[in-house]
């Protein structure tokens, strides 16, 4: 072996153990979890499922979705060490089990848990379908159009805008500090998953997108219940404005294709879009096959 050759591999040596250290060190010390905070007392839950958003309030704590038992215990053990009030209210975004499956963890500890009138129907199907009615935590309160409460300096409102990824998808603004969760009605640059069982509508969606951008302003932050990797999972109204778009698109798209003769099976094959995007994800064929599904619906 040359000199630069035997220096070149002891760098790639080192190199990697200098990674596998890392990693290692990675694994056992940092958890897998993370938390950011929005403002000083509202932060942002990540580790395996949807987005969660909490608020320590003087009044107790309030929780929007709660990914799954494992994930859920993780943010209760970081919140206790942040404050001594109780679990207040845990909001479900809609009912899917990325988002409502770590509702039983709070099982005893939570004042009341809400959703959206559809969200509690769906989890309470969905639950039965798949029997697993012992591992719910359903809510306890539901809503239809809107739901209000001032909870400490922040007035909470919840709003339902009408079908898009479910027909159970609430919108929780925290009115002082302008903030609001989208839950799964936005994927940032990402296909979306399309719960048409759920009774989720594109066009509908396109709908709910407008209404929010339009009762929302340019300083709301909006949480989203999911994004593409390199991308937020906060943002902007632009955000919406963008997803509004490609969804748009998405419906043109399968029309044209339907009018031009393509079958439901040749359709969803579409690897890329005819159209300039920045979504990501192997999830394309979803929503092609709910766009197809919907045109051709009778
Ligand atoms: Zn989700
Ligand atoms: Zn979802």
């Amino acid at each position: 072996m040359n000199r630069k050759s035997f220096l070149q591999s002891a760098a790639l040596t080192m190199g990697a153990l200098a990674i596998q250290k890392t990693v290692l060190a990675g694994f056992f010390q940092q958890p897998a979890w993370k938390i950011k905070m929005l403002t000083d007392d509202i932060g942002i839950f990540t580790e395996r499922g949807g987005t969660i958003l909490f608020y320590l309030s003087t009044e107790g704590i309030v929780v929007v979705d709660s990914q799954f038992p494992d994930q859920s215990n993780h943010l209760i053990e970081e919140l206790k060490k942040k404050t001594e009030q109780p679990f207040k209210l845990l909001i479900n975004t809609h009912h899917h089990g990325d988002h409502s499956g770590g509702n039983i963890a709070f099982k005893g500890m939570v004042g009341h848990v809400l959703a959206h009138e559809n969200s509690k129907a769906n989890q309470e199907r969905s639950a039965k379908t798949a029997k697993t009615e012992d591992k719910q935590l359903y809510p306890d309160q539901t809503f239809t159009s809107t739901w209000s409460e001032k909870i400490g300096k922040e007035k909470i409102t919840l709003h339902y805008f009408g079908a898009g990824h479910t027909n159970g998808d609430a919108l929780i603004h925290l009115e002082h500090a302008n903030i609001v969760h989208m839950g799964d009605l936005l994927f940032n640059r990402r296909h979306p998953f399309v719960d048409r069982g759920a009774g989720a509508n594109i066009k509908s969606w396109i709908t709910v997108l407008e209404k929010a951008q339009k009762k929302f302003n340019k300083k709301t932050q909006f949480v989203y219940g999911h994004s593409a990797e390199g991308y937020e999972i906060t943002g902007t109204s632009d955000d919406l404005k963008a997803f509004c778009e490609y969804l748009d698109k998405v419906l043109q798209f399968a029309e044209s294709e339907i009018k031009a003769g393509k079958t439901k099976e040749e359709f969803i094959k579409t690897t890329v879009l005819p159209f300039e995007t920045q979504w990501k994800g192997d999830g394309l064929a979803r929503p092609l096959a709910a766009a197809y599904d919907e045109l051709t619906a009778k």
